[in-house]
């Protein structure tokens, strides 16, 4: 028997999401037909639980299999299955969606998150690559099997079959232009991608590909620090192990499980912004997450999992989404809460993972308000002689001696220890305290805390004289007299190219003068470095950008200023 008919389409909501996955990748089609394999096998197991399926359940492994001279990929399933009826509802009526209905039935039973589709649609593209699609199925209830045939067209052939097994067969018959699709290792690789975790086996060329039960899926309690380590092995095998993790697990108001590991950070780290894999029901939909998890949070590693991120909307439309927006809060709080938790619980071995964790809070006190509120209480200043300080901490420590007149508070750092050497021992003998703050953020970082520390200003050790620094009425005595003084300004500043040098007398004995470039000009630089822009003092003259990174310094510079007194003299 065969019946012919023509299928409803819904093309007012429908057509302009088929037109997305069409512009998108093709391979998705894998990701969608696989998914409804295991939301037809989900939905078998969920039957049989509840008693409403009392038949043997058998293997339920997913089999994907690739015939190149038949020119095919089939994907077969032993699951729900459907009657020709079944087919006819919910196949040709694109814009229905069977998953919606059966939520709707089993609402009270069922956990919606075991369900994947959504949208009505998975199903079709499969008309991405093939040009001409089989559906064989066989349903639960023992029904005729049917065997369903399109091109593509709203023209479609339904069948008998003479399937015996429970379950579903999808054939794609590959069209010419996707020929690069009849290939093992081509559709291994896009299993592995997106089908690495889902919660059914999955079978290709005789081999499981994913595990079905990652650790995100279970409860914290389970697991050991063990479990967590091999699973940030089996997400990256070339990683370093990580510093730490936070297991995260909200139902409501919105759905999201997964674990995000802190890593150990290099002073040089470049920002890798493709570390954190997104997925939706266990099923991987991007590691792009740069819409869904704030900047700074991107350097953390892991796995997000949340059927409440919408999957295929536009970027703006993302950003503007209220799940994505307390996605985004609640990852925010609860990295700051797991910090702050370390700091208490531990604060010597807090400093010692400062290094990594320091890179990190620091990028994200720069980059969003909301997070230093929460972190300015576990934020760590360290000093020269690695001393570690929270602001509060700090501020009590230095304000005695380091209030200017205008009852600020100067915090003096270093940016290079060796060569600034002389400075800092200059800076030491008056007592003064000096931060080290080297790190490539470190620029932004003080920009930041000078808009937030009330009654806090930073300077670099070197960018004035210290009575300047600090802007106490200190007199100072100079090996140069002001004579000497101006000659060597002259010299310099003919060298530099600039009037911007000035020299000044240092207290100190090994060092008479210093050359010095104001600090806000200093500070454009340093951060120009990081951004690798060429910035408002880009072209610099030659002798200046020589004398202010030190190319000439310490005992040299004085060398070189001396020598060129005596030849003037
Ligand atoms: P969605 O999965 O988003 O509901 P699809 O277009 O992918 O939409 O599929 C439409 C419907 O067809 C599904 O809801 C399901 O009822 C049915 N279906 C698709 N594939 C299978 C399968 N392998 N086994 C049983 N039913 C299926």
């Amino acid at each position: 028997m065969a019946e012919k008919g023509t299928i409803s389409i819904n093309t007012e909501n429908i057509f302009p999401i088929i037109k997305k996955f069409l512009y998108s990748d093709n391979e998705i089609f894998l990701r969608e037909l696989v998914s409804n394999a295991v939301d037809a096998t989900q939905k078998i197991k969920k039957l049989a639980s509840i008693g409403e399926f009392n038949g043997e359940l058998g293997d339920l492994k997913i089999k994907v299999a690739v015939d190149k001279d038949a020119k095919t990929i089939t994907i077969s399933d032993a699951g729900i299955g459907m009657s020709a009826e079944e087919i006819k509802k919910y196949i040709n009526q694109i814009a229905f969606s069977g998953a919606k209905e059966f939520l709707e039935k089993y609402k009270e039973k069922t956990d919606t998150k075991e369900i994947i589709g959504q949208f009505g649609l998975g199903f079709y593209s499969a008309f991405m690559v093939a040009e001409q699609v089989e559906v064989i199925s066989k349903n639960y209830k023992d029904e005729p099997a049917a065997r369903w045939i399109c091109d593509g067209s709203t023209e479609f052939e339904i069948t008998d079959s003479d399937k015996a097994e429970r379950g579903t067969d999808i054939v794609l018959h590959v069209s010419e232009e996707s020929a690069e699709f009849l290939d093992n290792f081509k559709i291994k690789q896009i299993l592995e991608k997106y089908g690495k975790f889902l919660p059914i086996e999955i079978e290709f060329d005789g081999n499981v590909i994913n595990n079905p039960n990652p650790i995100w899926t279970k409860s914290p309690s389970e697991l050991t620090d063990e479990d967590y380590l091999k699973f940030y092995k089996e997400l990256y095998p070339f990683g370093e192990d990580p510093l730490f993790w936070i297991h995260l697990n909200v139902d409501y108001p919105f759905n999201l499980t997964g674990v995000l590991y802190f890593p150990k950070i290099k002073k040089d780290f470049q920002l890798n912004r493709e570390k954190i894999q997104l997925y939706s029901r266990q099923v991987f939909i991007t590691d792009d997450v740069k819409n869904v998890v704030p900047e700074f949070l991107q350097l953390l590693h892991g796995v997000i999992d949340s059927p409440d991120i919408p999957l295929n909307v536009s970027r703006s439309y993302l950003q503007a989404d209220g799940n994505v927006k307390k996605i985004n809060s609640h990852i925010t709080k609860k990295v700051a809460d797991k910090l702050s938790e370390l700091y208490k619980n531990d604060r010597k071995a807090f400093e010692e993972k400062w290094e990594s964790i320091g890179l990190f809070v620091k990028y994200g006190i720069i980059s969003d308000d909301k997070f230093y509120d929460r972190a300015k209480d576990f934020t760590l200043l360290r000093n020269i002689d690695n001393q570690f300080f929270t602001f509060d901490e700090y501020k009590e420590k230095v304000k005695p001696n380091q209030t200017d007149k205008n009852e600020t508070t100067v915090y003096l750092y270093a940016n290079d220890k060796a060569k600034q050497d002389a400075y800092i021992e200059s800076a030491k003998k008056r007592e003064y305290d000096i931060l080290l703050l080297d790190d490539v953020l470190d620029g932004h970082f003080i920009n930041a805390l000078e808009s937030k520390l009330e009654k806090v200003t930073f300077k670099r050790v070197d960018s004035e004289t210290l009575d300047k620094l600090i802007d106490k009425d200190i007199k100072i005595e100079s090996v140069l007299t002001e004579d000497e003084k101006t000659k060597a300004e002259g010299i310099f500043k003919e060298f530099a190219g600039t009037n911007m040098v000035q020299i000044e007398a240092l207290p100190t004995d090994e060092l008479p003068v210093s050359i010095v470039l104001p600090e806000f000009m200093r500070r454009w630089k340093d951060m120009q470095a990081i951004s690798g822009q060429a910035g408002m003092f880009g072209d610099m003259p030659l002798g200046l950008t020589i004398v202010s990174q030190g190319m000439l310094s310490g005992n040299d510079l004085t060398k070189f200023i001396q020598r060129s007194v005596e030849t003037l003299q």
